[in-house]
Protein backbone atom coordinates (compact mmCIF):
# COMPACT_ATOMS: atom_id res chain seq x y z
CA UNK A 1 0.00 0.00 0.00
CA UNK A 2 1.14 3.53 -0.44
CA UNK A 3 2.57 5.49 2.49
CA UNK A 4 -0.01 7.75 3.36
CA UNK A 5 -3.11 6.72 2.07
CA UNK A 6 -5.83 9.36 1.69
CA UNK A 7 -8.66 7.70 4.08
CA UNK A 8 -12.05 9.72 5.96
CA UNK A 9 -14.47 9.51 8.40
CA UNK A 10 -17.57 7.52 7.53
CA UNK A 11 -20.86 6.14 9.33
CA UNK A 12 -22.94 2.95 8.27
CA UNK A 13 -26.37 4.26 9.76
CA UNK A 14 -25.74 7.68 11.77
CA UNK A 15 -23.04 9.07 13.15
CA UNK A 16 -20.64 12.21 12.19
CA UNK A 17 -18.79 10.78 8.88
CA UNK A 18 -20.00 10.80 5.49
CA UNK A 19 -21.44 8.09 3.71
CA UNK A 20 -19.55 5.24 2.02
CA UNK A 21 -21.12 6.48 -1.17
CA UNK A 22 -18.91 10.20 -0.78
CA UNK A 23 -15.68 7.68 -0.16
CA UNK A 24 -16.38 6.14 -3.21
CA UNK A 25 -16.91 8.99 -5.49
CA UNK A 26 -13.89 11.20 -4.10
CA UNK A 27 -12.17 7.72 -5.01
CA UNK A 28 -10.79 7.26 -1.47
CA UNK A 29 -9.09 4.26 -0.56
CA UNK A 30 -9.61 3.91 3.06
CA UNK A 31 -12.42 4.69 6.05
CA UNK A 32 -12.56 4.92 9.77
CA UNK A 33 -15.74 3.46 10.21
CA UNK A 34 -17.90 5.16 12.93
CA UNK A 35 -19.15 1.80 14.40
CA UNK A 36 -22.98 0.90 13.76
CA UNK A 37 -26.17 1.07 15.96
CA UNK A 38 -26.29 -2.45 18.44
CA UNK A 39 -28.75 -4.11 15.90
CA UNK A 40 -27.15 -3.65 12.90
CA UNK A 41 -23.60 -4.89 14.26
CA UNK A 42 -24.79 -8.60 12.84
CA UNK A 43 -22.59 -10.58 10.68
CA UNK A 44 -25.12 -10.19 7.80
CA UNK A 45 -24.79 -6.43 7.73
CA UNK A 46 -20.58 -6.96 8.01
CA UNK A 47 -20.80 -9.15 4.50
CA UNK A 48 -23.09 -6.72 2.84
CA UNK A 49 -20.45 -3.83 4.33
CA UNK A 50 -17.95 -5.55 3.00
CA UNK A 51 -18.56 -6.74 -0.01
CA UNK A 52 -19.53 -2.94 -0.70
CA UNK A 53 -16.13 -1.50 0.09
CA UNK A 54 -14.67 -4.63 -2.12
CA UNK A 55 -16.46 -2.95 -5.01
CA UNK A 56 -15.46 0.72 -4.49
CA UNK A 57 -11.83 -0.32 -3.42
CA UNK A 58 -11.81 0.53 0.16
CA UNK A 59 -10.17 -0.78 3.18
CA UNK A 60 -11.47 -0.10 6.38
CA UNK A 61 -8.92 1.04 8.76
CA UNK A 62 -10.28 1.38 12.10
CA UNK A 63 -13.78 1.06 13.37
CA UNK A 64 -14.85 3.97 16.22
CA UNK A 65 -17.21 3.31 19.02
CA UNK A 66 -19.38 6.13 20.04
CA UNK A 67 -22.22 5.23 22.21
CA UNK A 68 -26.62 6.67 23.38
CA UNK A 69 -26.11 9.67 25.50
CA UNK A 70 -22.70 11.39 24.26
CA UNK A 71 -23.00 14.62 23.48
CA UNK A 72 -20.40 17.53 22.50
CA UNK A 73 -22.41 20.30 23.33
CA UNK A 74 -20.06 22.49 24.97
CA UNK A 75 -17.22 21.27 27.08
CA UNK A 76 -18.70 20.27 30.48
CA UNK A 77 -21.55 18.20 29.13
CA UNK A 78 -18.12 16.43 27.39
CA UNK A 79 -17.10 15.98 30.25
CA UNK A 80 -19.90 14.70 32.00
CA UNK A 81 -21.49 12.36 28.89
CA UNK A 82 -18.45 10.76 26.76
CA UNK A 83 -16.44 7.48 26.65
CA UNK A 84 -15.67 5.17 29.61
CA UNK A 85 -15.22 7.81 31.93
CA UNK A 86 -18.69 8.87 33.24
CA UNK A 87 -19.11 5.89 36.13
CA UNK A 88 -23.49 5.49 35.65
CA UNK A 89 -22.92 4.07 32.14
CA UNK A 90 -19.27 2.60 32.21
CA UNK A 91 -20.02 -0.92 32.83
CA UNK A 92 -22.62 -0.87 29.81
CA UNK A 93 -20.23 0.70 27.70
CA UNK A 94 -17.36 -1.57 28.08
CA UNK A 95 -19.69 -4.44 26.76
CA UNK A 96 -20.71 -2.77 24.54
CA UNK A 97 -16.78 -1.63 23.30
CA UNK A 98 -16.41 -5.40 23.30
CA UNK A 99 -19.24 -6.16 21.09
CA UNK A 100 -18.02 -3.21 18.69
CA UNK A 101 -14.81 -5.00 18.54
CA UNK A 102 -16.44 -7.92 17.91
CA UNK A 103 -17.82 -6.78 14.84
CA UNK A 104 -14.84 -4.96 13.72
CA UNK A 105 -13.21 -8.32 13.69
CA UNK A 106 -16.00 -9.57 11.44
CA UNK A 107 -14.76 -6.67 9.17
CA UNK A 108 -11.64 -7.95 9.25
CA UNK A 109 -10.30 -4.96 11.25
CA UNK A 110 -7.13 -4.69 13.61
CA UNK A 111 -8.14 -1.64 15.14
CA UNK A 112 -10.74 -0.25 17.16
CA UNK A 113 -10.64 3.34 18.26
CA UNK A 114 -12.40 5.52 21.33
CA UNK A 115 -12.84 8.94 22.89
CA UNK A 116 -12.20 7.57 26.56
CA UNK A 117 -13.68 10.71 28.01
CA UNK A 118 -11.93 13.52 29.91
CA UNK A 119 -9.43 11.12 31.86
CA UNK A 120 -9.69 11.95 35.86
CA UNK A 121 -6.49 14.42 37.04
CA UNK A 122 -6.63 12.84 40.61
CA UNK A 123 -4.99 9.31 40.04
CA UNK A 124 -5.64 8.08 43.48
CA UNK A 125 -9.51 8.71 42.80
CA UNK A 126 -11.80 5.78 42.14
CA UNK A 127 -13.14 7.08 39.43
CA UNK A 128 -9.58 6.93 38.20
CA UNK A 129 -8.79 3.40 39.50
CA UNK A 130 -12.06 2.03 38.03
CA UNK A 131 -10.99 3.78 34.73
CA UNK A 132 -7.65 1.37 34.66
CA UNK A 133 -9.48 -1.59 35.45
CA UNK A 134 -11.92 -1.47 33.03
CA UNK A 135 -10.14 -0.22 30.12
CA UNK A 136 -7.61 -3.49 31.02
CA UNK A 137 -10.67 -5.85 30.59
CA UNK A 138 -11.74 -3.92 27.63
CA UNK A 139 -8.37 -4.27 26.16
CA UNK A 140 -7.83 -8.04 27.37
CA UNK A 141 -11.29 -8.86 25.20
CA UNK A 142 -9.69 -6.50 22.21
CA UNK A 143 -6.61 -8.97 22.58
CA UNK A 144 -8.51 -11.88 22.23
CA UNK A 145 -9.78 -10.57 18.69
CA UNK A 146 -6.26 -9.70 17.55
CA UNK A 147 -7.04 -6.10 17.30
CA UNK A 148 -5.32 -2.83 19.32
CA UNK A 149 -7.05 0.39 20.78
CA UNK A 150 -6.24 3.66 19.73
CA UNK A 151 -7.52 6.25 21.97
CA UNK A 152 -9.07 9.51 20.19
CA UNK A 153 -6.79 12.53 21.77
CA UNK A 154 -8.25 16.01 22.60
CA UNK A 155 -9.21 15.51 25.90
CA UNK A 156 -6.11 15.36 28.08
CA UNK A 157 -2.98 17.10 27.56
CA UNK A 158 -0.14 14.66 26.07
CA UNK A 159 1.45 14.46 29.33
CA UNK A 160 -1.78 13.24 31.04
CA UNK A 161 -2.28 11.12 28.36
CA UNK A 162 0.90 9.01 28.20
CA UNK A 163 0.55 9.13 32.21
CA UNK A 164 -2.94 7.12 31.45
CA UNK A 165 -1.36 4.67 28.91
CA UNK A 166 1.72 3.71 30.83
CA UNK A 167 -0.49 2.86 33.97
CA UNK A 168 -2.94 0.42 32.21
CA UNK A 169 0.25 -1.57 30.91
CA UNK A 170 -1.19 -3.31 28.44
CA UNK A 171 0.41 -3.58 24.84
CA UNK A 172 -2.41 -2.81 22.82
CA UNK A 173 -3.28 0.18 23.73
CA UNK A 174 -2.03 3.16 21.39
CA UNK A 175 -3.35 6.89 20.20
CA UNK A 176 -5.48 7.87 16.97
CA UNK A 177 -3.96 11.25 17.07
CA UNK A 178 -6.25 14.07 16.10
CA UNK A 179 -4.37 17.77 15.71
CA UNK A 180 -7.83 19.75 15.72
CA UNK A 181 -8.96 18.50 19.09
CA UNK A 182 -6.29 19.55 20.66
CA UNK A 183 -6.96 23.15 19.98
CA UNK A 184 -11.12 22.47 20.05
CA UNK A 185 -10.51 21.26 23.77
CA UNK A 186 -7.70 23.57 24.64
CA UNK A 187 -4.83 21.12 25.59
CA UNK A 188 -2.35 22.11 23.94
CA UNK A 189 -0.19 22.97 20.62
CA UNK A 190 -0.95 19.78 18.70
CA UNK A 191 2.45 19.67 16.97
CA UNK A 192 4.28 19.66 20.35
CA UNK A 193 1.89 17.23 21.27
CA UNK A 194 2.38 15.11 18.71
CA UNK A 195 6.06 15.04 19.43
CA UNK A 196 5.58 14.00 22.93
CA UNK A 197 2.89 10.53 22.24
CA UNK A 198 4.68 9.95 18.79
CA UNK A 199 5.98 6.48 19.70
CA UNK A 200 1.97 5.56 20.62
CA UNK A 201 0.40 7.31 17.40
CA UNK A 202 -0.84 4.02 15.42
CA UNK A 203 -3.54 6.50 13.01
CA UNK A 204 -4.50 9.75 12.58
CA UNK A 205 -7.16 12.60 11.76
CA UNK A 206 -6.52 15.15 9.58
CA UNK A 207 -8.85 18.05 10.77
CA UNK A 208 -8.49 21.68 11.28
CA UNK A 209 -9.77 24.16 14.03
CA UNK A 210 -9.21 27.74 15.69
CA UNK A 211 -8.36 27.96 19.14
CA UNK A 212 -11.04 29.70 21.44
CA UNK A 213 -10.33 33.53 22.47
CA UNK A 214 -7.41 33.74 25.37
CA UNK A 215 -9.39 33.07 28.43
CA UNK A 216 -11.71 30.68 27.17
CA UNK A 217 -9.74 27.56 25.77
CA UNK A 218 -10.53 24.78 28.03
CA UNK A 219 -13.67 26.09 28.61
CA UNK A 220 -15.51 26.74 25.59
CA UNK A 221 -14.91 25.21 22.33
CA UNK A 222 -12.44 26.23 19.39
CA UNK A 223 -14.33 26.19 16.05
CA UNK A 224 -13.27 23.15 13.52
CA UNK A 225 -13.15 24.51 10.49
CA UNK A 226 -12.33 23.10 6.85
CA UNK A 227 -8.85 21.92 6.54
CA UNK A 228 -6.09 24.20 5.95
CA UNK A 229 -8.30 27.02 7.16
CA UNK A 230 -7.23 26.99 10.88
CA UNK A 231 -4.35 27.06 13.25
CA UNK A 232 -3.10 23.44 12.71
CA UNK A 233 -0.55 24.11 10.32
CA UNK A 234 -0.96 20.95 7.78
CA UNK A 235 2.54 21.20 6.39
CA UNK A 236 4.13 21.11 9.55
CA UNK A 237 1.81 18.71 10.90
CA UNK A 238 2.46 16.42 7.68
CA UNK A 239 6.49 17.10 8.29
CA UNK A 240 5.97 16.04 12.22
CA UNK A 241 4.05 12.89 11.10
CA UNK A 242 6.81 12.18 9.11
CA UNK A 243 9.31 12.85 11.87
CA UNK A 244 7.47 10.23 14.23
CA UNK A 245 8.00 7.38 11.26
CA UNK A 246 4.35 7.40 11.07
CA UNK A 247 3.01 5.69 7.24
CA UNK A 248 -0.64 4.75 7.61
CA UNK A 249 -3.54 6.25 6.68
CA UNK A 250 -4.37 10.15 6.25
CA UNK A 251 -7.77 10.21 7.56
CA UNK A 252 -10.00 13.00 7.10
CA UNK A 253 -12.71 14.34 9.36
CA UNK A 254 -14.90 17.16 8.91
CA UNK A 255 -17.70 16.80 11.71
CA UNK A 256 -20.69 18.89 10.02
CA UNK A 257 -23.68 15.75 9.36
CA UNK A 258 -25.87 18.42 9.41
CA UNK A 259 -24.91 19.64 5.60
CA UNK A 260 -23.73 16.67 3.72
CA UNK A 261 -23.49 19.00 0.31
CA UNK A 262 -20.80 20.97 2.33
CA UNK A 263 -19.33 17.94 4.22
CA UNK A 264 -18.60 16.18 0.93
CA UNK A 265 -16.90 19.54 -0.67
CA UNK A 266 -14.59 20.30 2.21
CA UNK A 267 -13.83 16.63 2.74
CA UNK A 268 -12.95 16.70 -1.43
CA UNK A 269 -10.67 20.11 -0.93
CA UNK A 270 -9.04 18.10 1.99
CA UNK A 271 -7.83 15.03 -0.31
CA UNK A 272 -6.52 17.65 -3.08
CA UNK A 273 -4.64 19.64 0.10
CA UNK A 274 -3.36 16.47 1.49
CA UNK A 275 -2.17 15.36 -2.05
CA UNK A 276 -0.49 18.08 -3.03
CA UNK A 277 1.48 18.46 0.54
CA UNK A 278 2.08 14.20 0.51
CA UNK A 279 4.00 14.80 -2.95
CA UNK A 280 5.75 18.11 -1.47
CA UNK A 281 6.78 16.15 1.98
CA UNK A 282 7.24 12.60 0.61
CA UNK A 283 8.90 13.95 -2.33
CA UNK A 284 6.98 11.75 -4.26
MG1 LIG B 1 -11.06 13.07 15.55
Amino acid sequence: MQEWPIGVFASIDAGLGVHLDVAQELNIPSVQLHAPHGDSRNPENAKAFLAKCADAGITVTAVFGGFDGESYADIPTTVKTVGLVPEETRAARVQEMKEISDFARLLGCATVALHIGFVPQDKNSESYKGLIDCTRDLLDHIADNDQQLNLETGQETADHLLDFISEVERDNLFINFDPANMILYGTGDPIEALKKVGKYVRSIHCKDGKWAPEGERGKSWGTEVPLGEGDVGIETYLRTLQEIGYKGPLTIEREIPQDPVKQKADVGQAVSLLEELRTKVLGK
